[in-house]
């Protein structure tokens, strides 16, 4: 680490000749027009929205992943696919009697809907009206509509944009909704790509048979997705959840490959679409105060981000939008004092402290376990602390495994809930001029309810 911060003090002097020419020939070789305006700040007529949620995903988290993927050669700190689209700042709090910090439902109705709500609210307002969204706007406008998610696809922020119900619990119901709610005779959701089959394969009723017979494409593996190209897709890949991006195996897609999927369906409607992508377990990484599972899920959707902005700087009439419902965890670059926060010992890990508990749970030796699946010599207090958990809940070898990344890197938690702070809001596209500055998370809901309405951010 020493050595490091040395390289990261001496090199700007050593590199000083090779950085003069790199900068002369990006300024040359280049034609890409978002290098000149890498915002793509065009006033141009939108015909598809692309919104992006990291869920929990609070400027801590896009600040560690900085760091995170940062080369450790290099002078200064390299941009991640974010940085060069930051253009303003969202507040979060939600209209809830007893709850000033929202959770994902209350968060998410508002983006959807341009309305204030309370925490647990599924497309609905305060009075538990149902509330129009952002999607069924585009599906009356003709448009094609997309709901992609790392979640089950009935799990809060997809179910605030496709289904209403007064209560985010009710996860039966609302996955009905997604079947039963037509506008102008067509289910409302086009490509629903997610996790969840244990909703929609039900003994009571089997939805995605039900899909079927209307003439979607049912796909359960990556390879089935990807060989698939009808325009209506239901593609569920886990019971619940999805694995967290370093714990899946092949046949699971990951969210830049759903995105992918979900815009070469979309994209086949002239008249445009809307799709909606979560990065849903930064939050569900907060919640568990797991630092190695939260860098994971925003490298996953950093790459769906990434899918997004190519997307947008192909087409020119795509807006992409990309925020946070709030932030999760409490989780601070620094603890105990200390002025210290490092990446390194965090790359080290293959898999997330709940794989390897659930691994030690299941009788796998302790000390093996951690050799196998994080590149770290680890000490023998650090081994006898899980050994020690291996006789308890998973829970607990959990927690023992993650307090270790915590004390290497730095990494503190204040909560296993949400926190308040305002999150960052990134844009690209024509028109993204309209969400910088400071906005109230109901103003990036009407923005978005507004463009797909005319084409336009903001109401003539
Ligand atoms: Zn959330």
């Amino acid at each position: 680490m020493l050595y490091k911060s040395i390289v990261k003090k001496l090199a700007p002097l050593v590199l000083v000749s090779g950085l003069a020419l790199g900068g002369f020939a990006l300024a040359t070789s280049t034609e890409d027009p978002a290098q000149a305006d890498p915002g793509g700040k065009s006033n141009a007529k939108i015909k598809n929205v692309i919104f992006l949620i990291g869920d929990g995903m609070g400027s801590q988290y896009t600040s560690a992943y900085r760091y995170f993927q940062d080369r450790p050669d290099s002078p200064y700190t390299e941009d991640t696919a974010f940085d060069d689209y930051l253009i303003g700042m969202q507040e979060t709090y939600s209209w809830d009697e007893e709850e000033s910090v929202t959770d994902s439902a209350a968060a998410a109705t508002t983006m959807a809907a341009g309305v204030k709500t309370y925490n647990g609210a599924i497309g609905v307002d305060v009075e538990k009206e149902r509330v129009k969204t952002a999607l069924e706007i585009a599906k009356e406008e003709g448009k094609s509509t997309g709901l992609v998610s790392t979640s089950h696809v009935n799990h809060a922020t997809p179910a605030s944009f496709g289904t209403h119900n007064e209560s985010r619990k009710n996860y039966d119901e609302i996955a009905d909704d997604y079947y039963d709610e037509m506008i102008d005779g067509e289910h409302k959701v086009d490509v629903l790509l997610g996790g969840g089959t244990d909703y929609f394969e039900r003994e009571d009723r089997d939805l995605a048979q039900k899909f079927q017979d209307d003439g979607y494409s049912y796909v359960t593996s990556r390879d089935e997705m990807m060989s698939d190209n009808n325009e209506q897709v239901l593609g569920l890949f886990a019971p619940e959840g999805m694995d967290k991006m370093i714990d899946r195996d092949e046949d699971t897609p990951s969210l830049e490959e759903m995105t992918s999927s979900a815009l070469d369906r979309l994209s086949k409607e002239k008249d445009g679409f809307f799709l909606m992508v979560e990065g849903s377990q930064i939050d569900w990484a907060g919640h568990d105060n797991d630092v190695v599972a939260a860098m994971s899920e925003m490298e996953d959707f950093e790459k769906a981000f990434e899918e997004a902005i190519a997307y947008a700087k192909k087409d020119k009439h795509t807006l992409v939008v990309t925020t946070a419902d709030h932030s999760t965890g409490g989780m601070t670059m620094g603890r105990d004092g200390e002025y210290k926060w490092d990446p390194e010992p965090l790359k080290a890990a293959k898999r997330t402290p709940d794989f390897m508990a659930s691994a030690i749970a299941d009788g796998a030796d302790a000390e093996e376990t951690l050799n196998k699946y994080v590149d770290l010599s680890f000490t023998e207090e650090e081994i006898e602390s899980v050994e020690e958990a291996a006789d308890g809940e998973t829970e607990e070898i959990d927690d023992a495994i993650e307090k270790i990344f915590d004390l290497r890197s730095g990494t503190g938690w204040t909560t296993d809930g949400h926190t308040g702070e305002d999150v960052n809001v990134y844009g690209y596209g024509p028109q993204s001029d309209a969400f910088s500055g400071l906005h109230d998370n109901h103003e990036v809901g009407k923005m978005i309810m507004n463009t797909l309405e005319s084409g336009r951010t903001q109401m003539k």
